[in-house]
């Protein structure tokens, strides 16, 4: 599983990272660091919930 980031779109709520702070990191100002994530096994499920709790829809899960 992948995540596709849109640095664009972030506005910096860190919902994300403060549901999954080992797969998710955000710049000193808040906002995720640019970048497709490699999500590593396990860890799809708390990676999925926090792509759905993204309110600017910057996170899209891919599979494979
Ligand atoms: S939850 Fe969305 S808007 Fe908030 S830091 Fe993460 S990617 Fe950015």
């Amino acid at each position: 599983m992948k995540v596709i980031v849109d640095r664009e779109k972030c506005q910096g709520h860190a919902r994300c990272w403060a549901l999954a702070p080992e797969i998710f990191h955000l710049d000193e100002e808040g906002y995720i660091t640019p970048g497709d994530i490699d999500v590593p096994e396990g860890k799809e499920q708390i990676a999925g919930r926090a792509v759905r709790s993204c309110p600017e829809r910057a996170l899209q899960s891919v599979n494979g």
